[in-house]
């Protein structure tokens, strides 16, 4: 596995394999990685030549200083996992490369980046846009992997590449979870041993809603999961909504067969957890 911590290295290196008519697929992460980044790195392998991936922890999506300052940074395992999982050339820039002069791009994504994650964290899908905008012009991916874990980042990137008319093909890829169904996230390791008891809980209730999401209307539906939330005092709802899985959003009358889309973030202690999952009516 080739590392390069600058841009002009990976364009070149990236440039002559292309030329070679070798397809590339491309994992952005912000690193201290799991089995949820590799299953993307995993799927980019079976299905491209090469596989790039990118670890950057991104300040301009962190609207809390302290998130940023206690995100996990991991490198060396990081690079380890990378080996063993099929990626061919990690891009490990410093923040004066990706960001030499200050960030003052402004995108537009309509209702998609106000709601839910957008209302919550105000600012974050614009800091992710500049960052997955910069990182493809670096890499000019075939593909691109994201995890439905992000699901709304997954309709800002969609709707990104559309706007900047990025040839890249963007592929989903489903939420790994521990066994305890608590999606996987860099962030669980600073969950305490009492908050990692409770955590998957969250996954419990998604799974209620989905369980009972033929015999109920949405409203009623998020009723019974803040309900559930409100059972454990340890949790503070963040919001809990049911959307459709294109436009993102709230659906008030679903019918029979409709597909949706369950979303919630949630605060357990000083930790937030998102989670998503598919629900028909
Ligand atoms: P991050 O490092 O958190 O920015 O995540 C990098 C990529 O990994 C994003 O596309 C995430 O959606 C994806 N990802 C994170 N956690 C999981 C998971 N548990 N399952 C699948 N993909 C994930």
């Amino acid at each position: 596995m080739k590392i390069f911590n600058t841009i002009s290295d990976t364009k070149r290196y990236l440039n002559k394999l292309k030329k070679q008519a070798f397809t590339v697929g491309f994992v952005p992460t912000m690193g201290a990685l799991h089995e949820g980044h590799l299953s993307l790195i995993r799927k980019a392998d079976q299905e491209n030549d090469i596989v790039a991936c990118s670890i950057f922890v991104n300040p301009i999506q962190f609207n809390n200083k302290e998130d940023l300052e206690r995100y996990p940074r991991t490198a060396e395992s990081d690079i380890e996992k990378l080996k063993k999982s099929g990626c061919d050339v990690l891009f490990m820039p410093d923040n004066n490369e990706m960001y030499p002069e200050p960030e003052k791009s402004v995108f537009d994504f309509g209702h998609l980046d106000k709601i839910m994650e957008g209302k919550f964290r105000p600012g974050h899908f614009n800091g992710v846009a500049i960052v997955v905008k910069k990182l493809f012009e670096i890499i000019e991916p075939h593909k691109a992997y994201f995890g439905e874990k992000d699901y709304q980042q997954l309709a800002v990137i969609r709707n990104l590449v559309k706007n900047i008319n990025n040839p890249v093909e963007i592929i989903s890829c489903p939420t790994i979870r521990e066994d305890d169904g608590l999606a996987l996230s860099s962030r669980n390791i600073r969950l305490s041993r009492e908050e990692r008891k409770i955590a998957p809980y969250i996954y419990k209730i998604l799974k209620l809603v989905k369980d009972e999401a033929n015999d109920n209307t949405p409203g009623a539906l998020i009723n019974m999961a803040l309900a559930e939330f409100q059972k454990i005092p340890e949790f503070e709802v963040e919001y809990f909504e049911i959307v459709d899985p294109g436009t993102l959003l709230a659906v008030d009358k679903a019918a029979t067969g409709q597909k949706c889309r369950a979303l919630t973030a949630v605060k357990l202690g000083k930790i937030r957890l998102i989670d998503n999952i598919e629900i028909f009516f």
